[in-house]
């Protein structure tokens, strides 16, 4: 517990639009993954990108959820952007994906427990079977696919408890994951927590990262969205985040 309470005040976190980012490098914030699986408690990761940002400056209760995390990564290149307009830069994108992957190719050095939920029936289950194959020494300790009643989310807890996971990634998409997260950080038994989005369709296959050259250009975002058109109202978020985060800076200019 005391390992957890030095890790947690040691933050250097930059602020912006209300959300406490952590001022940490990709490198960094894996072994900080692995210090919180590794200790007594439960820790919360989330991984906020320009829209999540955006939802959470228009909203207090959310913005406050995002704030009881133990680290908040800037999962988004707009973030980062956003940390420059302020004059603060955030050294580089942490996406979440590449986050939980590192983490649990390091867990299965010790043969740590992921407890997988979220995404449509199957997805969890087929990223089970990819994540086997890739990180040997990775205990499967469940899965369960993210769409539930409110009713079944007590049953839900005590499968995930009784999974004696290390980790939980939750993956309901955002802000329900954050929500969820928040709502049952106190009744889950697993050492972290991460909302990370999407994640299990990728390691599943349902749907494809960019290409590397694209994620090294800061263009992740692009592709996505030349790949999935449909996603345009939720790519509006980013200008609108940048000039909201331009007008918040003056206004603190002045
Ligand atoms: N999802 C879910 N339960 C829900 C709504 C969504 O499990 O009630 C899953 C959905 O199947 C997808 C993920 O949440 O796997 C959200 O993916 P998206 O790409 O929207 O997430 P992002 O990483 O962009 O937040």
């Amino acid at each position: 517990m005391l390992k957890r309470m030095v890790m947690i005040t040691m933050r250097d976190v930059v602020n912006i639009l209300g959300v406490n980012i952590d001022n940490i490098t990709a490198a960094a914030a894996l072994d900080r993954a692995e210090g919180l699986v590794k200790s007594e408690g439960t820790s919360v990761i989330y991984t906020p990108n320009p829209e999540i940002v955006m939802a959470a400056y228009e909203n207090s209760g959310f913005r406050e959820v995002l704030n009881s995390a133990d680290m908040c990564v800037p999962d988004g290149i707009g973030v980062v952007y956003g940390s420059r307009i302020i004059g603060k830069p955030l050294p580089e994108r942490v996406a979440g994906f590449d986050l939980s992957m590192g983490l649990m190719e390091r867990m299965s050095g010790f043969g740590g427990r992921v407890f997988l939920f979220g995404s449509k029936p199957g997805v969890a289950d087929e990223a089970a079977k990819k994540l086997t194959e890739k990180f040997p020494g990775l205990q499967i300790a469940g899965t369960r696919n993210g769409y539930f009643a409110e009713s079944d989310e007590s049953e839900i807890i005590d499968e995930i408890n009784a999974s004696n996971a290390d980790l939980l990634m939750v993956c309901l998409g955002a802000p329900k994951q954050e929500k969820w997260i928040n709502k049952y950080k106190d009744k889950l038994n697993v050492k972290l927590c991460i909302g990370a989005g999407g994640s299990l369709d990728v390691v599943a296959g349902t749907v494809k990262r960019a290409p590397e050259i694209f994620i090294k250009l800061n263009l992740e975002w692009f592709y996505r969205l030349c790949k999935q058109p449909s996603r345009i109202g939720r790519f509006m978020a980013l200008p609108k985040f940048i000039l909201t985060v331009k007008k918040e800076n003056k206004k603190n200019d002045k």
